[in-house]
């Protein structure tokens, strides 16, 4: 048997996620309803608990075909993720080896997020510095955040589609274990391709870091331009969260070899689970708390400053500090700085940490994750629960996200997973999950 014929073997064996394809066929239509309600129910016009009327709904909320979509605007959203692109191409790039797949291969990834990022904010620094936050681009974006929502929608369905179709032509591309089950639906959705790419463009690493996440950068300016707008000045819980969110970016950029090693990148395929989630669902669904202060300032003085970075900050060093050891420990084990840690031996010839912060819980990382989603809903204050809308939906899709990684580790480790589970007892949460 060929390695691509028996990794495709193993792949249709892999089994269902998500409830198989009932699930992610009514995720795919949940979760782009849930990014509209969040608009529709949460805007000028009010923001729950305050209720409006159905009256109130079809006057000020319910919008007329030319709100919800502008060709026009696709034609601005489609040259902004091309642009992205042509700068993934052509800025001068750190080249690196992803992680050994199946067929034994390692492929090569431009690394220039973060040198793309840079000069992108310095350009909207310039532009904010000449022309003040009354900027028009920045007033552009407010307006028209309904038609960039819609246009991401289009776009992120029609590269799932494109994605799904090429992944079936002749040269045989290597296949995703989790998107091989040969049902339509399913394999659209998780991504039947681990690898799509356009020459040397790697799609899933691309969306996964370019204009999703800079553009949700993008979207919280503009909602502070906003908020300055409105009340001729920024308040401190506006500039903490996009302190705080620039930070998450600029963080996952910056870092961005690390993602080489995340499930994302070496298991699952580029469906449109991807590609919804990185250009609709981060940009738009994550910048709620922003958009909400851009219509409902809040202050929060010193006490309240003090206490959101506080939980920000114990959020952050485990979140940093655990992805960081294993991105160490993965890139080099041998590195003298981790000579403290204990480790497995696996047949598989890798090892597993069962020190250091992975030994403290199997995802320890997603623990920090969280608390920090805590410190972007506090700084909203306590009028509305829909800001705490995320750390809600987060904390479903980390503990869904742990078990399929649990699953996917189960399959690559065998029964030295088992042995490592019962050192690491814990999932996520230290003696409680
Ligand atoms: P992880 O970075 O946690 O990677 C999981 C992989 O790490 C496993 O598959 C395994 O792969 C390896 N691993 C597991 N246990 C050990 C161990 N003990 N020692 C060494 N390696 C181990 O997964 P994610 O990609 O899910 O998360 C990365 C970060 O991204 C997290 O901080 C998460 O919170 C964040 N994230 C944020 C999201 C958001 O929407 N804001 C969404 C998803 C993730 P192998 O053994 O093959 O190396």
């Amino acid at each position: 048997m060929t390695v691509a014929a028996a990794v495709d073997k193993q792949a249709r064996s892999h089994g269902y996620d998500f409830a198989g394809p009932l699930g992610v066929g009514a995720i795919t239509i949940v979760a782009p309803s849930v990014s509209y309600l969040l608009y529709f129910g949460c805007n000028e016009h009010g923001c729950p608990p305050t209720r409006m009327s159905w009256a109130q709904y079809t006057e000020n909320v319910l919008p007329t075909w030319d709100q919800f979509f502008s060709l026009e605007v696709l034609g601005y959203f489609v040259a902004y993720v091309f642009g992205l692109a042509f700068l993934n191409l052509t800025i001068p790039v750190r080249d690196r080896l992803g992680v050994t797949l199946k067929t034994g291969e390692r492929l090569v990834y431009n690394l220039n997020a973060f040198e793309t990022f840079m000069p992108l904010m310095g350009a909207l620094a310039f532009g904010t510095y000449i022309n003040g936050w009354e900027w028009a681009f920045w007033t552009w974006i407010w307006d028209h955040y309904l038609h960039l929502l819609t246009s991401a929608h289009v776009f992120a369905f029609a590269l799932a589609c494109g994605v799904y179709l090429a992944s079936f032509r002749s040269s045989k591309p290597l296949l995703a274990a989790g998107g091989n089950s040969g049902n339509h639906l399913y394999d659209w959705f998780i991504g039947r391709e681990l690898n799509p790419r356009i020459g040397r463009l790697d799609i899933k690493l691309f969306c996964e870091l370019h204009p999703g996440m800079m553009g949700w950068s993008i979207l919280n300016l503009a909602f502070a331009a906003h908020q300055y707008q409105t009340i001729g000045r920024i308040t401190d819980s506006m500039v903490l969260i996009n302190i705080f969110q620039f930070w998450y970016v600029f963080d996952a950029l910056y870092n961005e070899p690390a993602i080489l090693t995340t499930m994302d990148i070496t298991s699952d395929g580029f469906g449109y689970m991807l590609s919804f989630g990185d250009l609709v669902w981060v940009p738009f669904t994550y910048s709620l708390q922003a958009r909400y202060l851009a219509m409902y300032p809040v202050d929060l003085g010193i006490l309240g400053v003090g206490g959101v970075l506080l939980v920000k900050g114990i959020g952050y060093s485990i979140f940093r500090g655990a992805n960081s050891q294993k991105n160490a420990f993965r890139t080099n084990p041998d590195h003298p700085d981790l000579k403290h840690l204990k480790y497995i031996e696996t047949k598989s010839g890798r090892k597993l940490l069962v020190s250091g912060w992975w030994g403290i819980s199997r995802h320890i990382n997603y623990l920090g994750d969280w608390i920090m989603g805590w410190s972007w809903c506090l700084p909203t204050g306590f009028d509305t629960w829909v800001t705490y809308f995320y750390v809600g939906y987060f904390a479903v899709l980390l503990v869904n996200r742990e078990r399929r990684d649990d699953g996917h580790c189960r399959i690559k480790y065998g029964d030295d997973w088992k042995r490592y589970t019962s050192i690491v007892r814990s999932r996520i949460v230290p003696g409680i999950y």
